[in-house]
Protein backbone atom coordinates (compact mmCIF):
# COMPACT_ATOMS: atom_id res chain seq x y z
CA UNK A 1 0.00 0.00 0.00
CA UNK A 2 2.88 2.63 0.98
CA UNK A 3 5.89 2.96 -1.04
CA UNK A 4 8.88 5.10 -2.04
CA UNK A 5 6.82 6.53 -4.83
CA UNK A 6 3.60 7.17 -3.36
CA UNK A 7 5.50 9.11 -0.53
CA UNK A 8 6.73 11.87 -3.31
CA UNK A 9 3.31 12.18 -4.79
CA UNK A 10 3.05 14.06 -1.49
CA UNK A 11 5.49 16.09 -2.80
CA UNK A 12 5.67 16.17 -6.60
CA UNK A 13 1.88 16.41 -8.55
CA UNK A 14 3.81 15.26 -12.07
CA UNK A 15 4.67 12.42 -10.12
CA UNK A 16 0.88 11.65 -10.11
CA UNK A 17 0.31 12.71 -13.03
CA UNK A 18 3.18 10.48 -14.93
CA UNK A 19 1.92 7.09 -12.90
CA UNK A 20 0.09 4.33 -15.02
CA UNK A 21 -2.69 4.33 -11.95
CA UNK A 22 -3.46 8.31 -12.73
CA UNK A 23 -3.89 7.45 -16.63
CA UNK A 24 -6.05 4.62 -15.57
CA UNK A 25 -7.84 7.14 -12.87
CA UNK A 26 -7.85 9.59 -15.76
CA UNK A 27 -9.49 7.41 -17.91
CA UNK A 28 -11.96 6.57 -16.14
CA UNK A 29 -11.18 2.63 -15.59
CA UNK A 30 -11.27 2.95 -11.81
CA UNK A 31 -12.39 5.05 -8.78
CA UNK A 32 -12.06 4.71 -5.69
CA UNK A 33 -10.47 6.94 -2.31
CA UNK A 34 -6.56 7.25 -2.61
CA UNK A 35 -6.08 6.82 1.10
CA UNK A 36 -2.19 7.31 0.74
CA UNK A 37 -2.46 10.69 -0.67
CA UNK A 38 -5.26 11.38 1.38
CA UNK A 39 -3.34 11.07 4.53
CA UNK A 40 -2.56 14.64 5.06
CA UNK A 41 -5.89 15.35 4.47
CA UNK A 42 -6.60 13.14 7.66
CA UNK A 43 -3.85 14.17 9.74
CA UNK A 44 -4.58 17.74 9.86
CA UNK A 45 -7.99 16.80 11.32
CA UNK A 46 -6.14 14.91 13.85
CA UNK A 47 -4.00 17.60 14.58
CA UNK A 48 -6.82 19.53 15.90
CA UNK A 49 -7.38 17.13 18.79
CA UNK A 50 -4.32 18.52 20.05
CA UNK A 51 -5.88 21.98 20.71
CA UNK A 52 -7.09 19.99 23.91
CA UNK A 53 -3.36 20.09 24.96
CA UNK A 54 -2.42 23.39 23.84
CA UNK A 55 -5.34 25.08 25.25
CA UNK A 56 -7.17 28.20 24.14
CA UNK A 57 -6.45 32.22 24.42
CA UNK A 58 -7.90 35.42 22.93
CA UNK A 59 -4.95 36.05 20.77
CA UNK A 60 -5.11 32.28 18.92
CA UNK A 61 -8.36 32.73 18.33
CA UNK A 62 -7.86 36.32 16.79
CA UNK A 63 -4.40 34.59 14.63
CA UNK A 64 -6.95 31.78 13.90
CA UNK A 65 -9.73 34.59 12.49
CA UNK A 66 -7.00 36.36 10.76
CA UNK A 67 -5.60 33.03 8.46
CA UNK A 68 -8.89 31.48 8.10
CA UNK A 69 -10.06 35.44 6.75
CA UNK A 70 -6.76 36.46 4.06
CA UNK A 71 -6.94 32.78 2.54
CA UNK A 72 -10.96 32.50 1.89
CA UNK A 73 -10.30 35.87 0.47
CA UNK A 74 -7.52 34.39 -1.76
CA UNK A 75 -10.08 31.19 -2.38
CA UNK A 76 -13.03 33.42 -2.98
CA UNK A 77 -11.38 35.98 -4.43
CA UNK A 78 -8.57 34.71 -7.23
CA UNK A 79 -8.89 31.09 -7.26
CA UNK A 80 -12.17 31.43 -7.90
CA UNK A 81 -13.26 35.11 -9.61
CA UNK A 82 -10.18 34.88 -10.78
CA UNK A 83 -8.63 32.13 -12.14
CA UNK A 84 -11.89 30.31 -12.50
CA UNK A 85 -13.96 33.01 -14.23
CA UNK A 86 -11.35 35.64 -15.27
CA UNK A 87 -14.10 38.16 -13.96
CA UNK A 88 -11.13 41.14 -13.22
CA UNK A 89 -7.38 41.71 -14.65
CA UNK A 90 -4.33 42.20 -12.54
CA UNK A 91 -0.44 41.80 -12.43
CA UNK A 92 1.54 38.56 -12.84
CA UNK A 93 2.82 39.59 -9.39
CA UNK A 94 -0.85 39.97 -7.56
CA UNK A 95 -1.67 36.70 -9.62
CA UNK A 96 1.43 34.79 -8.41
CA UNK A 97 1.04 36.14 -4.79
CA UNK A 98 -2.56 35.21 -4.51
CA UNK A 99 -2.04 31.78 -6.51
CA UNK A 100 0.43 31.16 -3.30
CA UNK A 101 -1.94 32.21 -0.54
CA UNK A 102 -4.68 30.18 -2.03
CA UNK A 103 -2.20 27.01 -2.39
CA UNK A 104 -1.58 27.87 1.66
CA UNK A 105 -5.39 26.91 2.35
CA UNK A 106 -4.65 22.93 1.11
CA UNK A 107 -7.32 23.21 -1.69
CA UNK A 108 -4.53 22.27 -4.04
CA UNK A 109 -3.23 24.46 -6.82
CA UNK A 110 -4.71 27.28 -8.88
CA UNK A 111 -4.74 25.22 -11.64
CA UNK A 112 -6.29 22.22 -10.20
CA UNK A 113 -9.05 24.58 -8.62
CA UNK A 114 -9.60 26.33 -11.40
CA UNK A 115 -9.84 23.51 -14.05
CA UNK A 116 -12.51 21.47 -11.67
CA UNK A 117 -14.14 24.60 -10.90
CA UNK A 118 -15.08 25.10 -14.84
CA UNK A 119 -16.09 21.36 -15.58
CA UNK A 120 -18.84 22.18 -12.56
CA UNK A 121 -20.28 25.14 -14.25
CA UNK A 122 -20.18 23.50 -17.78
CA UNK A 123 -21.89 20.52 -16.27
CA UNK A 124 -24.00 21.62 -12.89
CA UNK A 125 -25.70 19.20 -11.26
CA UNK A 126 -26.11 17.19 -14.05
CA UNK A 127 -24.48 13.21 -14.27
CA UNK A 128 -21.08 14.74 -15.13
CA UNK A 129 -20.97 17.04 -12.31
CA UNK A 130 -18.07 15.34 -9.83
CA UNK A 131 -19.10 17.30 -6.49
CA UNK A 132 -23.37 17.71 -7.06
CA UNK A 133 -25.01 16.61 -3.81
CA UNK A 134 -27.39 14.78 -6.27
CA UNK A 135 -24.42 11.97 -6.28
CA UNK A 136 -24.66 12.29 -2.40
CA UNK A 137 -24.09 15.01 -0.16
CA UNK A 138 -20.60 13.63 1.57
CA UNK A 139 -19.38 12.77 -1.58
CA UNK A 140 -20.47 16.53 -3.14
CA UNK A 141 -18.48 18.01 0.19
CA UNK A 142 -15.30 16.15 0.21
CA UNK A 143 -15.23 12.29 -0.72
CA UNK A 144 -15.01 13.31 -4.96
CA UNK A 145 -11.60 15.34 -4.57
CA UNK A 146 -10.27 12.41 -2.03
CA UNK A 147 -10.94 10.00 -5.28
CA UNK A 148 -8.40 8.71 -7.66
CA UNK A 149 -10.01 9.91 -10.44
CA UNK A 150 -9.82 13.85 -9.56
CA UNK A 151 -6.51 14.22 -8.31
CA UNK A 152 -4.96 15.26 -11.37
CA UNK A 153 -4.89 18.57 -12.56
CA UNK A 154 -7.52 18.96 -15.96
CA UNK A 155 -4.84 21.01 -17.84
CA UNK A 156 -7.04 20.84 -21.29
CA UNK A 157 -9.68 23.35 -19.32
CA UNK A 158 -6.96 25.79 -17.94
CA UNK A 159 -4.93 26.48 -21.42
CA UNK A 160 -5.08 29.96 -20.31
CA UNK A 161 -3.05 29.73 -16.91
CA UNK A 162 -0.99 26.88 -18.21
CA UNK A 163 1.27 29.37 -19.99
CA UNK A 164 2.23 31.24 -16.64
CA UNK A 165 5.31 28.30 -15.35
CA UNK A 166 4.99 30.16 -11.55
CA UNK A 167 0.90 28.84 -11.57
CA UNK A 168 2.52 25.49 -12.70
CA UNK A 169 5.20 25.39 -10.63
CA UNK A 170 2.13 25.80 -7.66
CA UNK A 171 0.34 23.26 -8.58
CA UNK A 172 2.86 21.02 -9.38
CA UNK A 173 4.34 21.42 -5.34
CA UNK A 174 1.24 21.86 -3.75
CA UNK A 175 2.16 20.67 -0.18
CA UNK A 176 4.52 23.32 -0.34
CA UNK A 177 2.97 26.80 0.25
CA UNK A 178 0.59 25.47 3.11
CA UNK A 179 3.95 23.86 4.90
CA UNK A 180 5.49 27.56 4.35
CA UNK A 181 2.42 28.94 5.77
CA UNK A 182 2.89 26.64 8.91
CA UNK A 183 5.95 27.31 9.32
CA UNK A 184 5.21 31.45 9.11
CA UNK A 185 2.26 30.61 12.01
CA UNK A 186 4.94 29.22 14.48
CA UNK A 187 7.51 31.56 14.13
CA UNK A 188 4.27 34.32 14.75
CA UNK A 189 3.64 32.14 17.81
CA UNK A 190 7.37 32.04 19.04
CA UNK A 191 7.55 35.60 18.87
CA UNK A 192 4.24 36.53 20.81
CA UNK A 193 5.09 33.90 23.44
CA UNK A 194 8.63 35.49 23.78
CA UNK A 195 7.44 39.14 23.38
CA UNK A 196 3.68 39.34 25.09
CA UNK A 197 3.98 36.41 28.11
CA UNK A 198 1.17 38.24 29.90
CA UNK A 199 -0.91 36.87 26.69
CA UNK A 200 -0.61 33.20 28.26
CA UNK A 201 0.01 32.07 24.44
CA UNK A 202 2.36 28.96 23.94
CA UNK A 203 3.97 28.83 19.92
CA UNK A 204 2.51 25.53 19.79
CA UNK A 205 -1.02 27.08 20.48
CA UNK A 206 -0.61 29.66 17.74
CA UNK A 207 -0.09 26.86 15.34
CA UNK A 208 -3.10 24.82 16.19
CA UNK A 209 -5.26 27.39 16.23
CA UNK A 210 -3.70 29.80 13.51
CA UNK A 211 -2.66 26.71 10.96
CA UNK A 212 -4.80 23.51 12.17
CA UNK A 213 -8.04 24.81 12.95
CA UNK A 214 -8.04 27.26 11.07
CA UNK A 215 -7.08 25.64 8.09
CA UNK A 216 -10.07 22.88 9.11
CA UNK A 217 -12.80 25.62 9.38
CA UNK A 218 -11.21 27.04 6.00
CA UNK A 219 -11.43 23.72 4.11
CA UNK A 220 -15.22 22.95 4.95
CA UNK A 221 -16.89 26.26 5.43
CA UNK A 222 -15.56 25.73 1.21
CA UNK A 223 -16.49 22.33 0.32
CA UNK A 224 -20.19 23.79 1.93
CA UNK A 225 -20.44 25.53 -1.39
CA UNK A 226 -20.37 22.92 -3.36
CA UNK A 227 -22.58 20.98 -0.88
CA UNK A 228 -25.04 23.00 1.05
CA UNK A 229 -25.35 25.64 -1.87
CA UNK A 230 -26.76 23.17 -4.24
CA UNK A 231 -29.26 22.26 -1.05
CA UNK A 232 -30.31 24.79 1.20
CA UNK A 233 -31.75 28.05 0.70
CA UNK A 234 -33.50 30.25 -1.83
CA UNK A 235 -33.29 30.59 -5.39
CA UNK A 236 -33.93 33.79 -7.24
CA UNK A 237 -33.07 32.89 -10.54
CA UNK A 238 -34.56 29.63 -12.46
CA UNK A 239 -30.97 28.32 -13.77
CA UNK A 240 -30.29 25.07 -14.78
CA UNK A 241 -29.05 23.47 -11.43
CA UNK A 242 -30.14 23.55 -7.58
CA UNK A 243 -27.77 26.18 -6.68
CA UNK A 244 -28.77 28.31 -3.72
CA UNK A 245 -28.88 31.92 -1.77
CA UNK A 246 -27.51 31.07 1.41
CA UNK A 247 -27.01 34.25 3.96
CA UNK A 248 -25.36 32.14 6.18
CA UNK A 249 -22.63 30.92 3.76
CA UNK A 250 -22.08 34.51 1.64
CA UNK A 251 -21.19 35.56 5.72
CA UNK A 252 -18.60 32.76 6.39
CA UNK A 253 -17.05 32.41 2.95
CA UNK A 254 -17.38 36.45 2.08
CA UNK A 255 -19.35 36.31 -0.16
CA UNK A 256 -19.95 33.29 -1.75
CA UNK A 257 -23.14 31.60 -0.72
CA UNK A 258 -24.80 33.84 -2.95
CA UNK A 259 -24.62 30.91 -5.80
CA UNK A 260 -27.37 31.24 -7.04
CA UNK A 261 -26.55 34.40 -8.56
CA UNK A 262 -23.20 33.47 -9.36
CA UNK A 263 -24.81 30.47 -11.32
CA UNK A 264 -26.88 33.17 -13.11
CA UNK A 265 -23.98 35.17 -13.92
CA UNK A 266 -20.60 33.32 -13.66
CA UNK A 267 -18.51 36.16 -15.09
CA UNK A 268 -19.31 38.84 -12.62
CA UNK A 269 -16.66 39.65 -9.90
CA UNK A 270 -19.85 41.10 -7.79
CA UNK A 271 -21.64 37.92 -6.46
CA UNK A 272 -24.44 39.54 -4.25
CA UNK A 273 -26.79 41.85 -6.23
CA UNK A 274 -29.07 43.61 -3.56
CA UNK A 275 -27.49 45.94 -1.24
CA UNK A 276 -28.08 43.86 1.48
CA UNK A 277 -26.59 40.56 -0.20
CA UNK A 278 -23.18 41.06 2.03
CA UNK A 279 -20.17 40.08 -0.40
CA UNK A 280 -17.18 41.03 1.38
CA UNK A 281 -14.69 40.03 -1.29
CA UNK A 282 -16.27 41.92 -4.05
CA UNK A 283 -16.04 45.26 -1.61
CA UNK A 284 -12.04 43.94 -1.56
CA UNK A 285 -11.55 43.82 -4.85
CA UNK A 286 -13.65 47.33 -5.24
CA UNK A 287 -10.75 48.62 -2.70
CA UNK A 288 -7.51 46.74 -4.68
CA UNK A 289 -9.42 47.99 -7.66
CA UNK A 290 -9.25 51.90 -6.62
CA UNK A 291 -5.63 51.19 -5.90
CA UNK A 292 -4.62 49.99 -8.91
CA UNK A 293 -3.93 46.59 -7.70
CA UNK A 294 -6.98 45.08 -10.13
CA UNK A 295 -8.42 46.54 -12.54
CA UNK A 296 -11.55 45.69 -15.58
CA UNK A 297 -13.75 44.24 -13.15
CA UNK A 298 -16.48 42.27 -15.31
CA UNK A 299 -20.29 42.55 -13.83
CA UNK A 300 -23.85 41.16 -15.60
CA UNK A 301 -25.45 43.26 -17.34
CA UNK A 302 -28.52 42.73 -15.19
CA UNK A 303 -26.20 43.89 -11.98
CA UNK A 304 -25.09 47.67 -10.45
CA UNK A 305 -21.61 48.53 -10.59
CA UNK A 306 -21.42 49.88 -7.10
CA UNK A 307 -21.40 47.66 -3.73
CA UNK A 308 -24.91 49.99 -2.51
CA UNK A 309 -25.99 50.99 -5.43
CA UNK A 310 -29.68 49.10 -5.94
CA UNK A 311 -30.27 50.39 -9.88
CA UNK A 312 -30.03 48.54 -12.06
CA UNK A 313 -27.13 50.38 -14.23
CA UNK A 314 -25.72 48.66 -17.12
CA UNK A 315 -21.61 47.54 -17.07
CA UNK A 316 -20.26 46.20 -19.54
CA UNK A 317 -19.19 42.37 -19.59
CA UNK A 318 -20.45 38.69 -20.43
CA UNK A 319 -20.84 35.83 -18.69
CA UNK A 320 -18.23 32.76 -19.04
ZN1 LIG B 1 -22.20 25.52 -7.95
ZN1 LIG C 1 -18.01 29.62 -10.12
Amino acid sequence: MFDSMKFTQWFDNNKVNLSSESSKAINGEYTGIDWPRVIPFIAIHLTCLFAFVTGVSWIAIAVCLVTYFIRMFAITAFYHRYFSHKTFKTSRFMQAFFGFLGACSTQRGPLWWAAHHRHHHIHSDSDYDVHSPKHGFIKSHMTWFLNKKHFPTQHQRVKDLNQYPELRFLDRFDIVPPIIFAVLVLLLGIYIESSYPQLEASRWQILIWGFFISTILLSHVTFCINSLAHKVGTRRYNTNDDSRNNFLLAILTLGEGWHNNHHQFPGSVRQGIKWWEIDISYYILKFFEKVGLVWDLRYSKTQPTTALNTNNSIANGENL
